[in-house]
């Protein structure tokens, strides 16, 4: 009990936070899938920070090859149909939902039950878009407290502004990426913005960033809250 005291109250004492993290794989065939190259690292980095501060953590991991974070709870998922039926299915009682997943854009219109044979001739594949999880969540009633990621080559603080505005979330956490940056690798540098606020967090290990993101979440969730109960 002195350790807890002497370290000071927890961030984000008993809310309910969820967590997508990692790739989702779309499957071809039983053998193939369209993949990307998150590695998990953030939103399982992110997941262990939010736990570490005292709150329920839900973390809802594609397909990667981490650990669980103590005290978490984790549900495994594949595909990004897989992961959104997941979230949907807990985002009402969430309070926070923190979006860390490369959900995959499009998936095949269908998964072809047995191995594809090649046959000399160019493989057409019919790609539809997949949902948008975090735009789902953002039109639920009760909707939780929204951070969306955005990685991007270029023009980072220009997408991340119009990734605010256009996906509705409470707070954007941005990194670029590109051959040597982000993906696939343990550190990262991250700029938070939100409606009227921002933060840069220098590159760094993606635990420290992690806690540095949760310490800005917890700080701008308890804003909106005092907001809202000023409102009404
Ligand atoms: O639109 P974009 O993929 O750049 O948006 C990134 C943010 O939206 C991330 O937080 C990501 O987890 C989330 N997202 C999602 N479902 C999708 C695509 C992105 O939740 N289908």
């Amino acid at each position: 009990a002195s350790l807890v005291a002497a370290r000071g109250p927890r961030l984000l004492s008993g809310l309910e936070v969820l967590v997508s993290a990692g790739p989702t794989y779309e499957d071809i065939d039983p053998v193939r899938f369209i993949g990307n190259r998150s590695s998990g690292r953030m939103g399982f980095a992110v997941a262990a920070a939010a736990a570490a501060q005292g709150a329920n953590v839900t973390l809802v991991a594609g397909p990667v090859a981490l650990s669980t974070p103590a005290g978490v709870e984790r549900i495994d998922v594949r595909s990004a149909i897989e992961m959104r039926d997941a979230i949907v299915a807990r985002a009402d009682r969430q309070d926070i939902f923190i979006a860390a997943a490369a959900v995959g854009d499009y998936r095949p219109q269908t998964t072809v039950a047995g191995k594809l044979k090649k046959n000399g001739k160019p493989l057409k594949l019919e790609l539809i878009e997949n949902p948008d999880i975090l735009a789902e969540v953002a039109a639920l009633a009760r909707r939780p407290f929204l951070v969306g990621f955005v990685a991007e080559t270029e023009a980072l603080e220009h997408n991340a502004l119009r990734k605010l505005k256009e996906k509705r979330v409470d707070l954007v956490a941005a990194n670029q990426v590109g051959p040597d940056r982000g993906f696939e690798r343990t550190d990262n540098a991250l700029l938070l913005l939100w409606a009227d606020g921002r933060e840069q967090l220098a590159l760094s290990n993606k635990a420290v960033l992690a806690r540095q993101l949760v310490a800005c979440i917890a700080q701008r969730y308890r804003a909106t809250r005092v907001d809202k109960g000023r409102a009404s």
